[in-house]
């Protein structure tokens, strides 16, 4: 943090190949926040610096938000929320859907944008325009039932209601791919939204409200308030304005916000982290498997809460398949993201510590280091914080290296004999988000799919990715409530029962 200069933000890019930045001014502005339409610099007198993780340089300098900015967000979300909430549904949907237009039009300026805030290399087709866009297609078919009554005289239905201004809180890990899928849910159900982004990589989200303005969504009905999760986020959660809770992030903080919720009963949704289980079947297809294995982890350098960072393999395959895991980290590039390495950065130095001590837990609980393991230096490398992929086997069920979340790019390899201890080991952690079983027998893959304890249960392909309209969300601590499928704007309805009475009997 540092005191405000003069208002001044600044973006610098100087490691950037000019190739890639299609319209430096889109990606200037703004770096203020949005309330009410306006883009203002708040209350406060302090910034946050966000820093580029492939240099450690500072990008841009963004508000650091106080309780009264939260004040006046919320205040701006309910003079909104009337006119939006009796806005017609269709006309509610296209302007979501023209938010999804502009987002494809400047799909690049959000790629590059994300790229140089959280150092996750590029990864086109973007999936924020078609995951805006699918939502913003059930806009005016959510309704309600009508219900059976003890005569004709009588009629008996439930209609939904929006709940009114709510609260959004996005991770850093994947600023431009989670927050539309998050606000865009609220929104078509008619609820004005406030966003707290997280403080280490706001910039996306601002550009991604910013376009949600061009669309012509009304001033009020999304606003952002940057800041640290500490003072902006819970003044946000416990504001007494704030009706229904969105968060992502870790579990711990899922717990805070549940303790602040529960201060003023309002209902939240929390997507948490995950240790997702990917069980490799005696008839498992080495070939395609193998690859998927590796990009389950190495994606976004493992810093996903999907990240496949579990892999239990059946014993006849337990020592082709970390042959195959070895040379495949051996082939992964690693680098600045504008290399286009299948590997960028970690966030920051706090997450390599963490990596780097999770290191050395496994190797005291007896783990073999099989791969990687050391930070990688020199060169580009002393920029950031880079550490290679990293491999453990040896790994026994109940070691923290297979409990607990790492976030970063290493793998565990535990071997099984019998189709229950497969389970049991897939099921036996505190997470359950998301899962991949690979099998070419279509009766194991639904035995499988069918007992355990996840979210999403992937068959012979990576966690989901690509399909549109998949539900999101975990089961146990990774978390509750669902995002992303046609039926999720309904979570941001409240059910309200009318029963006429009957004047004939
Ligand atoms: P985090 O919990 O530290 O922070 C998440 C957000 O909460 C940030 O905006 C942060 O500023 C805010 N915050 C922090 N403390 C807060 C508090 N006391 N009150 C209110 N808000 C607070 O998590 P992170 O390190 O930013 O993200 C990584 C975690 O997010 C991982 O555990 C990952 O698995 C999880 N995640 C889950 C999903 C999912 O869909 N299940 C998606 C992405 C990330």
């Amino acid at each position: 943090m540092s005191a405000v200069a003069g208002g001044r933000t600044a973006l610098h890019g100087s490691d950037i190949p000019t190739r890639y930045v299609v319209d430096p001014a889109a990606l200037l502005e703004p770096r203020t926040m949005l309330i009410d339409g306006e883009w203002v610099r708040g209350t406060g007198d302090s910034v946050i610096e966000v820093r580029n993780p492939a240099t450690q340089e500072v990008l841009a300098e963004v508000p650091r938000g106080t309780a009264a900015d939260v004040d006046a967000a919320v205040a701006a979300a309910d003079r909104a929320y009337t006119a939006w909430r009796d806005t017609h549904p269709s006309v509610r949907g296209a302007l979501v859907s023209r938010w999804a237009d502009l987002c494809e039009e400047h799909a690049e300026e959000l790629e590059i944008l994300e790229n140089l805030e959280n150092g996750r290399p590029r990864f086109l087709p973007s999936p924020i325009a078609p995951s805006i866009r699918f939502i913003a297609g059930v806009a005016d078919k959510l309704g309600g039932l009508s219900l059976p009554t003890a005569n004709l005289d009588q009629l008996a239905l439930t209609v939904r209601d929006p709940f009114g201004p709510v609260g959004i809180i996005v991770p850093w890990n994947g600023p431009g791919w989670a927050t539309p899928k998050r606000v865009v849910g609220p929104l078509v159900a008619g609820n004005t939204v406030v966003i707290k982004p997280a403080a280490e990589a706001p910039l996306t989200v601002l550009l991604l409200a910013k376009l949600a303005m061009e669309a012509g969504i009304p001033a009020g009905v999304v606003n952002v308030v940057t800041g640290t999760g500490r003072e902006i986020g819970e003044s946000l959660v416990a504001h007494p304005g704030i009706k229904r809770v969105s968060f992502t992030g870790s579990t711990s903080t899922g717990t805070r916000i549940m303790e602040l919720a529960a201060g003023h009963q309002i209902p939240v949704i929390l997507e948490l982290g995950g240790k997702s289980p990917q069980i490799v079947l005696e008839d498992a297809d080495l070939d395609l498997a193998i690859p998927h294995l590796v990009r389950g982890i190495v994606s976004n350098s493992g810093q996903a809460c999907a990240a496949g960072s579990r892999v239990i393999v059946h014993r006849s395959l337990e020592a082709q398949v970390i042959k195959g895991l070895k040379s495949g980290f051996e082939k992964v590039t690693v680098g600045p993201w504008y290399e286009d390495p299948q590997m960028g950065p970690l966030m920051n130095q706090v997450q390599l510590r963490r990596v780097l001590d999770y290191v050395e837990i496994g190797k005291e609980e007896g783990a073999t280091l099989a791969f990687g393991g050391e930070p990688l230096t020199g060169g580009a490398y002393d920029g950031g914080a880079y550490v290679q992929p990293t491999l453990f086997t040896d790994v026994r069920p109940g070691m923290r290296i297979e409990q607990e979340e790492i976030f970063g790019p290493v793998l565990t390899v535990m071997a099984f004999d019998t189709e229950d201890e497969a389970l049991e080991i897939a099921n036996d952690t505190d997470y359950g988000l998301v899962s991949t079983v690979w099998t070419r027998d279509v009766g194991r893959a639904v035995h499988f799919s069918r007992r355990i304890e996840a979210g999403l249960v992937s068959i012979n392909t990576s966690l989901g990715f690509g399909a549109v309209g998949v539900p999101s969300g975990g089961f146990k601590h990774s978390g509750f409530g669902r995002i992303s499928a046609a039926d999720s704007p309904l979570e941001w309805t409240q059910t309200k029962a009318i029963v006429f009475g009957n004047t004939y009997s």
